[in-house]
């Protein structure tokens, strides 16, 4: 099998990886999808225990990618697993996966940094830098800021808008340095975007810069998101052998996707839980079959906060547009502002544990959705609570304890270029710089 990726646009137009993760986006505006779904044996999920972590991951990604050969690719998941995703019991059939421990303390650095030494590997050789360019708002930034940083052959220039970020958030995506400039824009979130897909499509700059992009669609920040799938479902094996639900609080939906795709590729699953916030238009597409995307509204946990989920596309995808196959592997439901801190309250009070406003809807939506048969939930945490400790902190009358490293990011001296929201700046910075 020679794996290919087509264009949720476009089916007959196939590409390698290698192009899928120069590319991002496809040429026709769809999104990557493999070209098929390799099916791993029972064999495979019954000594899954047995492996480790990076061995696991390997194993899994091998035929997802083609041209990249084994001591490369076992080079690269090495690179990206530097921290364990441990699986925290909080009560019989309950269990918390902390996807927190990456150097930004959220989910997303698992992608990033698998995105940033795969395009490493990519250009080797090539004597011509690759610029990525990324507009953000926050989370996104910072872990692509960290994934990044220091990779040869890559230079990244992020674009946020100026005082729109949480202090946390700019410090970790100003005070990086090397290869990460920050550029500050005197702008909107959506000022920052426009100016990014314009200088993709700008001849002076294509001409003179090889650039891409490295925004959540890319095919490289999918895929390895399914390594903690498996990670979770080794962790809970070496215990027990309930059936797994996973809930997954959800945002632009790549983090369910990846656990889809697991399943899809054989990992036994009994169904996900897509847990929402007050943007809701998922679990009102399960219960309508109308998918209505609209402006995103402004929550607690706001890395959630989509109102036109990306992904959606590569769910339909996988399920060939039919919806009660999808139904039948996905629920959901929506949860509020105030559930969420009351749920951050009591999972404290009752475990003794703190969570994030994002887990937080997650664990609610765990105790929404009643439990059938003897099934063993896995509620994905997505990001550290110390980055949300002003909600925290309201929510259990505790202070957050801040580890270290976060501590460390906060002392460090910011460096951010300031631009204005006009277009030339930024093509005039990318040009001489
Ligand atoms: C990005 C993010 C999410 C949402 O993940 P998706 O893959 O976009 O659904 C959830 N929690 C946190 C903390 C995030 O940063």
């Amino acid at each position: 099998m020679k794996m290919k990726y087509y264009s949720t646009n476009q089916k007959s137009h196939r590409v390698s990886f290698s192009e899928a993760v120069v590319n991002g986006l496809a040429p026709d505006g769809g999104l990557y999808m493999p070209s098929e779904y390799p099916a791993f044996p029972r064999g495979f999920f019954n000594k899954i225990g047995q492996r480790s972590f990076s061995e696991n991951a390997f194993q899994f990604i091998r035929p997802f990618i083609a041209e990249i050969p084994d001591a490369d690719l076992i080079q690269i998941i090495n690179d990206t697993l530097t921290f364990d995703a441990p699986l925290v019991e909080l009560e019989n059939k309950l269990s918390v996966l902390e996807l927190f421990h990456g150097p930004t303390f959220a989910f997303k650095d698992f992608g990033a940094r698998f995105l940033a030494r795969t395009l490493a590997w990519i250009i080797r050789e090539k004597d011509r830098e690759i610029t990525i360019l990324v507009a953000t708002s926050g989370d996104t930034g910072s872990a692509v800021a960290s994934g990044f940083f220091g990779v040869e052959g890559l230079r990244v220039c992020l674009l946020y808008p100026s005082g729109k970020v949480s202090h946390i958030q700019e410090q970790q995506l100003t005070a990086m340095g090397g290869n990460v400039t920050a550029l500050e824009v005197d702008g909107s979130f959506d000022d920052c975007q426009r100016l990014v897909k314009r200088a993709f499509v700008d001849r002076d700059l294509l001409h003179s810069k090889k650039l891409t992009s490295a925004n959540s669609i890319n095919i490289a920040r999918l895929l390895p998101q399914s390594f903690y799938y498996l990670h979770a479902f080794a962790q809970l094996r070496n215990k027990t052998d309930k059936p797994i639900r996973y809930c997954v609080p959800s945002g632009n939906f790549g983090n369910l996707t990846a656990g889809l795709i697991a399943k899809k590729c054989g990992m036994p699953a009994e169904y996900f839980i897509a847990a929402v916030n007050a943007n809701a238009v998922f679990s009102e597409y399960l219960q309508s079959g109308l998918y209505k995307p609209r402006t995103s509204l402004r929550t607690h946990s706001n890395a959630m906060d989509v109102g036109d989920p990306s992904n959606f596309v590569r769910i339909l995808e996988l399920y060939a547009g039919n919806f009660n196959p999808l139904k039948n592997d996905i629920r959901s439901v929506s949860i509020s502002d105030s559930e969420t801190v009351e749920t951050i309250k009591s999972v404290y009070s009752k475990f003794n544990y703190i969570i994030d406003p994002h887990t937080a809807v997650g664990v609610a939506a765990h105790f929404t959705i009643k439990t059938e048969k003897d099934l063993h939930t896995v509620v994905l945490s997505t990001a550290h609570p110390a980055k949300f400790s002003r909600i925290v902190s309201a929510a259990i009358r505790n202070p957050v304890p801040m580890p270290e490293q976060l501590a460390e990011y906060l002392r460090r001296k910011k460096h951010s270029i300031k631009i204005s929201a006009r277009f030339d700046d930024l093509k005039e910075f990318l040009i001489n710089s």
